[in-house]
C-alpha cells in the first residue's frame, strides 16, 4: 500500500524542517505502508524551495512539483493531486495548522474501508478578523449550498485513488475542493480534531484570497443568491403593480389622490437602482466563471518536477533532485 502526501507550499521556510522531521517520524510508525511525499511549490519566493530539494536529496521518498509562478492554494493542490501516483492522497498544509499526528487515524479510517475521510476542526485557534470571517462563511455556507457538504472541513483528510481519480477528472477552474470532495462521494467517514494555530510566518492565504475562496464556493454550489434576486425582483414588482392599481382605481373614481414628495420618489428610486445593480453583480460574479471555464486556461503550469515524474510517465525512473527538467503544463482534467 502506498500513501502520498500531498503538501501545498508558499513561503513557508519556518516551517518544512519541522514538517520533515514529523511527517517521518509518524510515518515511521507505520511500518507496513510505503509513502511519498509531494511538495507543490507555489512560486515561493524565499528559502523554501532550496529547503525542499535539500529534503528531497536527503530522502527520495519527498520531491517537488515547482509551479511556474504563485497559482494559489486550490491549483497547487490540484497539481499535486494529479501527479500524486499512490493507492491513497493525504492533503494537507505545510504550515502544521493539520497535525502529522492524525495521519495513523486517516490510515486507520481508510483501510477499514472508508473511500474519503475527511478531518473536521472540532475547535479553532484562529482569532479576530479572520476567525469571524471563517464562522461567517461557514455558517452562510451551510444555509446557501444546494447541496449538503459539511462546512467544518477544510481540505485535510485522506482520498482513496479512485476519488483522487474522479477528482482529477473534473475540468472546473474555480475549485472549491471540500465542496467537490463531498461532491464525488463514496464512503465518506469523518475524524476530528483540534485546529492549531499555524506553527510559524504568518498566513498565506490573505483575507482578499479568503474571500475570493468563500464566493467560489457560493457560486460553484449554490444557485439560491439568483433565486433571491428572482424572489426580491418578484416581491418589488408585485408591490409595484398593486401599488399601480390603487392609483389607476383613485383616479378613475374621481378620489384625489394625495401628492407623493420628493424625498419618497428619490428613496423608492435609490432603492431600485441598488437592487438592480446588485443583481447585475450577482450574474456578472456567474458570468465571470463561465468566461475562466470558457477559457480554457490550465489551472497551473509546472516549471519544473523533482524527484516525481509528469502523470502519464508513472513506472518510470523518478528524476533528480537537483537537475532542472524542461516546462510541462498540466489541467486537473489532463491527469
Ligand atoms: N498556500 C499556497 N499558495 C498560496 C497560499 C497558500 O500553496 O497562494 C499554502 C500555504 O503555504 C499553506 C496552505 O496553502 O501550506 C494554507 O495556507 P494558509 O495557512 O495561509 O491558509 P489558512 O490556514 O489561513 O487557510
Ligand atoms: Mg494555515
Amino acid at each position: 500500500m502506498k500513501i502520498a502526501v500531498v503538501v501545498p507550499v508558499f513561503n513557508e521556510q519556518e516551517n518544512l524542517r519541522e514538517l520533515y522531521r514529523r511527517l517521518r517520524g509518524v510515518f515511521e510508525k507505520l511500518q507496513d505502508i510505503t509513502w511519498q511525499v509531494v511538495y507543490v511549490n507555489d512560486g515561493s519566493n524565499d528559502s523554501s524551495i532550496e529547503i525542499m530539494l535539500e529534503q528531497c536529496r536527503e530522502d527520495p521518498r519527498f520531491s517537488v512539483i515547482d509551479l511556474s509562478r504563485n497559482f494559489g492554494h486550490q491549483a497547487a493542490i490540484s497539481a499535486g493531486l494529479a501527479h500524486a501516483s499512490a493507492d491513497a492522497v493525504i492533503l494537507m498544509d505545510a504550515d502544521l495548522q493539520d497535525p502529522p499526528q492524525i495521519i495513523p487515524e486517516l490510515v486507520e479510517h481508510w483501510r477499514q474501508g472508508a473511500e474519503v475521510v475527511r478531518a473536521e476542526r472540532r475547535t479553532r485557534k484562529e482569532k479576530g478578523l479572520r476567525r469571524l470571517g471563517f464562522e461567517t462563511f461557514h455558517r452562510v455556507f451551510t444555509w446557501i449550498s444546494d447541496f449538503p457538504i459539511p462546512s467544518q472541513s477544510g481540505i485535510f483528510g485522506l482520498l482513496d485513488i479512485k476519488a483522487v481519480q474522479e477528482l482529477n477528472r473534473l475540468p472546473e477552474k474555480n475549485r472549491y475542493l471540500p465542496g467537490l470532495r463531498s461532491w464525488v462521494g463514496f464512503r465518506q467517514e469523518v475524524i476530528y480534531y483540534d485546529r492549531e494555530d499555524r506553527a510559524a510566518g504568518e498566513p498565506k492565504q490573505t483575507l482578499r484570497r479568503l474571500i475570493r475562496y468563500a464566493l467560489d464556493a457560493i457560486f460553484s454550489f449554490s444557485y439560491k443568491p439568483l433565486r433571491l434576486m428572482t424572489g426580491i425582483g418578484a416581491c418589488i414588482s408585485i408591490g409595484g403593480f398593486v401599488l399601480a392599481c390603487v392609483f389607476v382605481v383613485k383616479r378613475l373614481w374621481g378620489i384625489e389622490t394625495a401628492q407623493t414628495g420628493f424625498t419618497t420618489l428619490i428613496t423608492m428610486i435609490l432603492f431600485l437602482g441598488g437592487v438592480q445593480l446588485v443583481a447585475i453583480g450577482l450574474v456578472g460574479e456567474y458570468m465571470a466563471r463561465i468566461y475562466d471555464e470558457v477559457k480554457q486556461r490550465p489551472l497551473y503550469i509546472v516549471s519544473k518536477l523533482y524527484g516525481i515524474e509528469p502523470p502519464n510517465r508513472s513506472g518510470s525512473a523518478p528524476s533528480s533532485c537537483s537537475a532542472p527538467r524542461k516546462n510541462q503544463s498540466g489541467t486537473a482534467a489532463s491527469a
